[in-house]
């Protein structure tokens, strides 16, 4: 556990609380599943037991398109870290597997705020590019501070950097703005932070997938990322 010291990115609506995560010895299955991500929860939040099938009704198979033809199936574990409060913890999330009684494919129920297949969380990951893209920090410092390798902060820089021409077009396209006006990393990063989490779900609307996943990047090839859209839960 690291202790943090948190800075605006985080307004206290984003704030995540402590809560306790559910741990499974079951094996890992997620090769094959595909990912739908519910903007509901958070990594604070995530409660496997809290999802039943009327909570799909609405939501559409990210592979077939089916409205809400979803049975429970299942869980498998998945390690992620995030913040709770001012301290980041590396845990294990036991998440909620459903699936579609059309195309029979299997998905799991993910929270809106992680990354398919990245341990951090959106919320860290934002973290360590805002302190050193938007207040100088030098790398090492960071590294120090969180306690991962300057390698691993330096692999979270290229991935922003990598992703930052559909994070440009996505802000030109959403704010409708002139190109060069929101071109560097610090606009756009900027930009991101208000707020975080919305700009996730509008940027998955978009692109069908997460901004920051790496996997797939390339070549297009890979499932698409699902969203749950259920009534009750307004984001
Ligand atoms: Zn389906």
């Amino acid at each position: 556990m690291v202790e943090l010291k948190r800075r605006r990115l985080f307004s206290s609506a984003e704030t995540p609380s402590p809560n306790t995560m559910q741990i499974s010895s079951r094996k890992a299955q997620h090769k094959t599943i595909i990912m739908i991500l519910d903007f509901a929860s958070s990594c604070n939040t995530y409660e496997k037991e809290f999802y039943t099938q009327s909570y799909f009704d609405e939501t559409p198979c990210p592979k077939c398109g089916a409205i809400g033809r979803f049975n429970m199936h299942g869980s498998y574990c998945r390690h992620v870290m995030y913040f709770v409060e001012v301290s980041l913890v590396h845990a294990i999330i036991d998440l909620k597997r459903i699936k579609c009684r059309s195309c029979k494919s299997t998905h799991a129920i993910m929270p809106g705020d992680l990354i398919p297949y990245k341990l951090l969380s959106l919320c860290v990951l934002l973290h360590i590019l805002v302190t050193h893209i938007l207040d100088k920090t030098p790398v090492l410092k960071i590294a120090e501070q969180i306690g991962f390798s300057f390698q691993f902060i330096y692999s979270c820089i290229s991935g922003f950097v990598l992703h930052k021409p559909r994070i440009h077009l996505y802000f030109m396209e959403t704010l409708n703005v002139f190109a060069s006006s929101i071109s560097s990393c610090t606009e756009l990063l900027s930009l991101i932070e208000k707020p975080y989490i919305k700009f996730q779900r509008g940027y998955i609307e978009r692109n069908r997938r997460p901004c920051f996943m790496r996997k797939f990047f390339y070549g297009g090839g890979g499932p698409p990322i699902g969203l749950a859209v259920p009534s009750a839960a307004a984001t």
